[in-house]
């Protein structure tokens, strides 16, 4: 094969999967996506390695999993990063590629741009830059650099929340209506308090009070449509530049998102909703043309596969495995199981074996509906909404075996730094403690304006949340 000399690396940032054509979605949400994978190389069951944002691509740039580089969540700073070792951007600039990264993770998360001797932040905020902006950020970088070695890392972010901010044409695609029978219900939201609140007032914040999944997925396919479309923008100019032939192009996601199912909304657990996010490879004549891959990957494999599509050499200390093989067809998988983990307002761990996905939740903050250990079939629950764990208790205990065997391989006796995420906490994590100061004095949060300012920088948004509650229930 051919060495890779020419690479874009494309990160859409909150895409499920599922919500792709060629991932089994009805609605057109991705013609130029599908067409991509029509011609490349699609990973059926491809996982965040951590999730949310900025985990899920420590991850994916250090090939080593939050519970080793030290960022689970973004409670997490630089100084927690614990990796020295080059990151994917400084393997390529070593090897003499022009390295670019159009992204404002930046701002976030600085230990990712390592190695990126062009750092080129769209909108310049963080979650700045929508798709026709970082699109042609792109196309000017590759007009500069396209004859060249290069590695461009371009991410887009506007499928993330608000989903209401796509070009009218985009939401004139996609009907509430069409989604009926799609949107999940919300009885799990809808039963718990404190979760209807954190619901609304999200909803509120973010999409103009617009609550109702059903529209929610419509604009969020609008996003995705959008991005879609902007995305064949940076393909016609490799036609133009006459490097099509030339260029290695990665499609991923860095997590999905949740809309009501099982009580949850936005990128808040690990549920499968939020980890299987798409994984495409696109080098025709060089790679294999539309095959499928039914076995397992995650996002800390790109870095080594990236690495062997260069012809470069593979570092032997990180959590990846090259899919290299199993791109050409020699090999069926590199992996038998999946683990991926979050902190973000639930602390959580997934297992996944066969169909089968066994969720340890460490903490689980205002969710109460959630049990410590849960066990799903996700052949007939894609939703993740009724725990098996009692009805197959034999499973249930060899997954629960099978996970601490993973663990122990794991963790070689290290410490598993997803415990001390528990005291560490999600943002809403604080939740709790602040609960507790409230039963006893509920009413000095809306009487004292610089206690209520106090708590603000103290606690967040969460403030905002549980003054709603006492409001409504006063
Ligand atoms: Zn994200």
């Amino acid at each position: 094969m051919d060495v890779a000399r020419k690479i874009i690396l494309i990160a859409i940032d909150t895409l499920r999967a599922d919500h792709l054509g060629c991932y089994g979605y009805k609605l057109s949400t991705s013609p130029n996506i599908d067409k991509i994978a029509n011609q490349g190389v699609l990973f059926e069951r491809h996982y965040a390695t951590d999730v949310p944002t900025r985990p899920s691509f420590t991850a994916l740039f250090s090939s080593q999993r939050g519970i080793k580089n030290g960022i689970l969540g973004h409670e997490n700073v630089a100084s927690d990063f614990r990796i020295l070792k080059p990151l994917l951007a400084e393997h390529f600039a070593a090897a003499g590629y022009r390295t670019g990264m159009i992204s404002n993770l930046l701002y976030t998360t600085p230990w990712l741009v390592k190695g990126f001797k062009d750092i080129i932040p769209p909108g310049l905020r963080w979650q700045g830059g929508n798709a026709e902006e970082v699109s042609a950020e792109a196309c000017q970088w590759l007009k500069t650099y396209g004859n060249g070695d290069f590695f461009l890392f371009v991410h887009y972010w506007d499928p993330h929340g608000p989903y209401i901010e796509a070009p009218e044409f985009y939401q004139k695609i996609f009907l509430a209506e069409e989604y009926t029978s799609i949107a999940p219900d919300m009885r799990f939201i809808e039963s718990n308090e404190v979760l209807k609140s954190f619901y609304s007032q999200y909803h509120k914040l973010a999409n103009r009070g617009e609550t109702r999944p059903k529209r929610l997925l419509a604009y969020y396919d609008s996003e995705i449509r959008y991005v879609d479309d902007y995305i064949e923008r940076i393909f016609q100019l490799l036609q133009q530049l006459n490097i099509e032939e030339k260029t290695l192009v990665i499609i991923t996601s860095d997590h999905g998102e949740a809309f009501g199912e099982y009580g949850f909304f936005d990128h808040l657990s690990c549920y499968e909703n939020v980890a299987h996010i798409p994984l495409i490879f696109w080098w025709p004549g060089r790679i294999p043309e539309g095959q499928r891959i039914k076995g397992f990957s995650l996002g800390v494999d790109l870095m080594p596969t990236l690495l062997e599509l260069a012809g470069l050499p593979i570092p032997d200390d990180i959590c990846g495995k090259s899919l290299v093989k199993v791109i050409t067809g020699e090999k069926g998988t590199s992996r038998q199981e999946v683990v991926t983990n979050t902190c973000a307002t639930v602390v959580q761990r997934m297992y996944i074996r066969e169909n089968w996905a066994l969720v340890h939740t460490l903490s689980r903050p205002g969710f109460d509906h959630i049990k410590e250990y849960e066990l799903f079939n996700l052949a007939e629950d894609r939703n993740q909404e009724i725990d098996v764990s009692e009805k197959e208790s034999k499973k249930f205990k060899n997954m629960r075996l099978a996970l601490e065997d993973w663990l122990a391989r794991e963790l070689q006796g290290q410490a598993d730094l997803l415990h001390f995420m528990v005291e560490k906490g999600g943002w809403a994590w604080r939740l709790t403690p602040l609960q507790k100061i409230l039963c006893k004095h509920p009413r000095i949060l809306l009487k004292d304006p610089s206690l209520r300012r106090i708590l603000i920088n103290k606690f967040g948004l969460a403030v905002n949340w549980l003054e709603t509650i006492l409001r409504e229930e006063n």
